[in-house]
């Protein structure tokens, strides 16, 4: 493996509170040294990196990767791919594959291949329930002693409310970490927009904020009565951002990410009726949008994370109603959230927290960081390359995303993991 030396770049380095120029040298796959001058040791790689970012690797909490099953979809290795062409260096994977993830066999099977692809780490995420059937708990201690580094039932809720209290209880026990797809399905069952004034305008059954607020206030009054972890996923809503920050002003052990398009779109986007943008839960009005935002820039919303979910044109491309949830983010994850720097609502540090630091503390997983003797999990970004977004600059299988044939600003240009260089738009050293 060579080693390197990023030189001049703009170091962003929460953890450690660094915001500014410095070099980084990365020998035998970790980092050596951080600061001004670095001499470059010999037979090293020197990356003259001014003007760009240089950041600790980010971290997705939430990914969809298909694979096994739905690999005409995404793969391991095409969906890590996209992640560090989008400057992510690890990415949890969420259970509700084909089988799901609900055996340490189908979790070493996850591990085996992301260490075969080579690209970003994949840190699995297990069923909460068998077959992620709502009906009984997976074997936590096993899962964990497997690789597993949390719980979801994602894509379904935990509909018993007195199951989902056995699995706090069991994961407060173990120390182990729950995130809630929150989601009641008596509420959201058959919707595909956001209820309100689009879905009367376009005829579709909507789903209602109050279907994500009551799962949310539900599994955080869980949490405080277990004294269990709980992470909420992809949150939407303006009553959700509430909960959430009550509920820590009184020291619930909650954390809760939102994706960026909840943060860059609304309810609107749907208005041609375009099944790239349906998601789940839906695209809500400005005002939920402009309470993300200030979620994220008062510290209730712990993550930036990508819920990047992949389908093809076959589910895709039919009757909006018929249409599958979700959208792809890896790839466009970084400029959505840089767009909220631009826009003075969040500093530079700030988001690289959200993308990259916290998420590690939350899975508790190495990274995050660019402390000397770190692994060397680094992404290097130009926050003025723009890029359209096509399917030929998307190493993704999957193209669903209303950002297609849009122009963004802000790429990875450089991913390290490990010292390795497993993604390169500077033309040099690869
Ligand atoms: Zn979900």
């Amino acid at each position: 493996m060579t080693d390197l030396l990023l030189r001049n770049g703009r170091i962003i380095d929460p953890a450690n509170g660094l915001d500014g120029p410095g070099d980084i040298l990365v020998r035998n796959g970790r980092i050596e040294a951080v600061g001004h001058g670095i001499p470059a040791p010999d037979a090293c790689l020197l990356l003259d990196v001014t003007g760009k970012w240089v950041t600790p690797g980010l971290v997705d909490l939430h990914v969809h990767l298909r694979e096994p099953g739905e690999e005409y979809k995404e793969t391991i290795e095409s969906g890590t791919r996209a992640a560090v062409a989008g400057g992510f260096t690890a990415v949890a994977a969420m259970p509700n594959t084909l089988p799901p993830n609900d055996s340490a066999a189908v979790t070493r099977f996850i591990l085996e291949r992301a260490r075969d692809a080579g690209n970003a780490r994949v840190h699995p995420v297990a069923a909460i329930t068998r077959g992620r059937a709502g009906k009984e708990l997976t074997e936590f201690d096993d899962l964990l002693r497997a690789g597993a580094v949390a719980f979801s039932d994602d894509g379904s809720p935990v509909q018993d409310a007195g199951l989902m209290r056995i699995a706090l209880e069991y994961a407060q026990g173990l120390d182990a970490l729950i995130i809630s797809h929150a989601e009641e399905p008596a509420l959201s069952e058959g919707g595909c927009v956001n209820e309100g004034r689009i879905s009367t305008l376009l005829g579709l059954k909507g789903i209602p904020w109050a279907a994500e607020d009551i799962a949310v206030f539900r599994d955080v009054a869980l949490a405080e009565l277990t004294g269990a972890r709980l992470h909420i996923a992809h949150v939407s809503t303006r009553g959700a951002v509430e909960i959430i920050r009550r509920a820590k002003g009184r020291g619930v052990r909650v954390s809760a990410e939102t994706a960026p398009h909840y943060f860059s779109l609304t309810e609107e986007a749907v208005l041609d009726f375009d099944t790239r943008a349906k998601m789940n839960p839906p695209l809500r009005t400005e005002e939920d949008r402009q309470a993300i935002i200030e979620g994220l820039a008062d510290g209730t919303l712990d993550v930036i994370a990508t819920d990047h979910a992949p389908h093809s044109s076959l589910e895709k491309d039919v009757e909006f109603p018929l249409a599958a949830s979700g959208i792809i983010g890896l790839e466009t994850a970084f400029p959505l959230s840089l767009a909220l720097v631009r826009a003075g609502r969040l500093d530079p540090a700030h988001i690289i927290r959200l993308l990259s630091t916290t998420p590690a503390q939350i899975l508790r997983i190495p990274g995050g960081t660019l402390s000397p003797g770190d692994r060397a999990d680094i992404a290097v970004f130009d926050p003025e390359r723009s890029f359209e977004v096509t399917p030929e600059n998307l190493c993704s299988k999957s193209h669903n995303t209303p950002f297609l044939g849009t122009t963004l600003t802000g790429r990875a240009v450089l991913t390290l993991v490990g010292g390795r260089i497993v993604h390169n738009l500077l033309g040099v050293g690869g």
